[in-house]
């Protein structure tokens, strides 16, 4: 069975909490797109732990966590990571890298800084981990696949094919010094020790382990709303977001993936730029950050203050539609107690017109919330088990969302930590 855990909105939903409960159950948990850019924090009885590129799966000993060759392999952060939770008490996880995965070099982390540099204002607020250069270089064929590491005749005359393009830009737009082959190779040499013992032909792997009807999990990163095609472009990230992916990211047939478990915020955040209808400022917005998520919504990997806002029907439905959600978990729901109302966005006003459907940029730079107030439960409702066990008003919040998303939500997250949800 294959379930996918992904995001109806812009990223921090809570899906790291949500892979790292479910992970307990899962042979293998894969990443299959994006790279250590996004950032999943994960509380659990070895501590609190933020993960970049580490499959949440990691905390189990029994799953196999691995790198599947949608992802942008920062192979460093990579053992950087695995090094960080070890010394924390966890057991060495079980690693498995798709020899198909492409590596990302420290020359892109450089054209991202550049790059957001040069725009200045007008920058896509990246958080310069070279997610952007890499993918481009990907699909303009000049990356650098795993297998590839392993034959240095193939790798020398990529190298320098590479350090051609990337010194024009460099030295004329950039005003940076060149690069040099020999070094690249000297790195590409270090990786290709590192990352050896773990190099395995994933899709092959998966075909075998679907055979044996091993309970697997794709972990997506950042939610529906960045996703290059779906998302708010071109205020996106760089690889695809939506379950879709994890087929080819993991290298699995698309009918296998049955499950596709949406993690949608009882509010809303976002950070980086783009149109955001639901946004609010000032001192609610204040308040409600600072309440947010587990102590406060502040960027996973840049510390940066998330945008805020009250939660969107509109933008989630859309975001659970285009994932294809068989069905919904509805996190931070506990945050909100402190509310004597709730206001939530039903409609946007385009023009003088309220549209329910989720519309492509250009629109959406146009489009007003219209709000419809619910009302705040006034209590905290962490540590309840069972869902009867809820404030009427906070039920019918679930509820109200609920009917909106078009999808069953059966699992409701009240706090942090693993063991706080409550199924339906
Ligand atoms: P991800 O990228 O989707 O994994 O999300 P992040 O981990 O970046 O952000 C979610 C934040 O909310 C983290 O700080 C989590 O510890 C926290 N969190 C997750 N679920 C809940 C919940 O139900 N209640 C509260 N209060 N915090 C939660």
């Amino acid at each position: 069975m294959v379930r996918a855990i992904v995001g109806a909105n812009w990223g921090d939903e809570g899906k790291g909490k949500i892979t790292d409960m479910l992970a307990q159950e899962a042979d293998i948990v894969i990443r299959f797109q994006g790279g250590s850019n996004a950032g999943h924090t994960i509380i659990n009885d070895y501590g609190k732990f933020a993960l970049h590129l580490l499959p949440s799966g990691a905390f189990n000993p029994n799953t196999t966590c691995i790198i599947g060759n949608g992802v942008a392999l920062n192979i460093p952060k990579l053992f950087e990571e695995i090094n960080e939770i070890v010394s924390k008490g966890v057991p060495q996880p079980k690693i498995l890298v798709s020899d198909r995965a492409q590596i990302l070099m420290p020359y892109h982390v450089l054209f991202d800084t550049c790059e957001e540099a040069r725009l200045a204002g007008k920058s896509f607020g990246s958080t310069k981990s070279g997610i952007a250069p890499f993918y481009s270089d990907k699909y303009a064929k000049i990356g650098i696949q795993v297998n590839e590491l392993f034959d240095d005749e193939v790798l020398k005359e990529r190298v320098e094919k590479i350090c051609v393009l990337k010194n024009c830009m460099l030295e004329n737009l950039y005003h940076q010094p060149p690069l040099v082959p020999e070094e690249l190779m000297d790195t590409l040499h270090q990786y290709r020790d590192m990352v050896a013992p773990y190099v395995c032909d994933v899709s092959l792997y998966l075909h075998e382990a679907l055979k044996e009807g091993k309970n697997i999990l794709l972990e997506g990163q950042l939610g529906s709303l960045k996703d290059p095609d779906f998302g708010i472009y071109p205020m996106v990230t760089s690889s695809h977001t939506l379950a879709a992916y994890g087929a080819l990211g993991a290298g699995i047939p698309p009918y296998e993936i049955t499950n596709i478990t949406t993690v949608v915020k009882a509010y809303s955040s976002a950070v980086g730029g783009g149109a955001f209808v639901s946004e609010i400022f000032g001192e609610e917005a204040d308040e409600l950050r600072r309440r947010g998520g587990d102590g406060g919504e502040f960027g996973a990997t840049t510390g940066r203050p998330r945008r805020m806002g009250w939660f969107d029907c509109v933008a989630s439905r859309y975001g659970c539609r285009v994932q294809g959600t068989t069905e919904a978990v509805l996190t931070v729901l506990d945050v909100l107690g402190y509310l004597d109302e709730i206001p939530v966005c039903v409609g946007y006003e385009i023009d003088g017109k309220v549209v329910r459907d989720f519309p492509a940029t250009s629109l959406l730079e146009k489009a007003k919330p219209v709000l419809k107030v619910l009302p705040g439960w006034k209590c905290d409702i962490r540590g309840i088990k069972k869902y009867e066990d809820l404030p009427e008003a906070c039920r019918n919040y679930v509820e109200f969302i609920e009917k909106e998303l078009e999808v069953p939500i059966k699992m409701v997250s009240n706090g942090p930590r693993r063991d706080e949800i409550i199924y339906r």
